[in-house]
């Protein structure tokens, strides 16, 4: 999934073939609302994966971060001696580990 933030600063998703930057596109929200919906694409806006290092289960969430900690710790529920990690697609820095039950996430309160 990727997630764009587009000129009229809504946001777009896109589940195969991105559009590129500046291309021109129709904004759903914008059309919804009765506005033009012509708008172009901005910049790409971060997108959130789980993913395990012991099964190679992966899950994208586009804009949806408390999506992608959920699901992490889903997968370290069921399987707890799994190396379930969660971050920012494409930046192998913001991955953290799901290293605690879900209860006990602080994260997720
Ligand atoms: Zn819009
Ligand atoms: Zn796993």
């Amino acid at each position: 999934m990727f997630t764009f933030v587009l000129s009229c600063n809504h946001i777009g998703t896109y589940l195969v073939s991105p559009p590129r930057l500046g291309d021109e596109v129709s904004c759903m929200t914008c059309w919804r609302l009765g506005r033009d919906a012509n708008v172009t694409v901005d910049r790409p806006m971060d997108s959130w994966r789980v993913r395990c290092e012991t099964c190679h289960y992966s899950r994208d969430t586009g804009a949806d971060r408390s999506g992608a900690i959920r699901l992490a710790s889903k997968h370290y529920a069921r399987f707890p001696s799994h190396d379930v990690q969660y971050g920012i697609r494409g930046k192998a820095k913001s991955y953290r580990r799901i290293g605690t039950p879900v209860t006990q996430d602080p994260l997720l309160f």
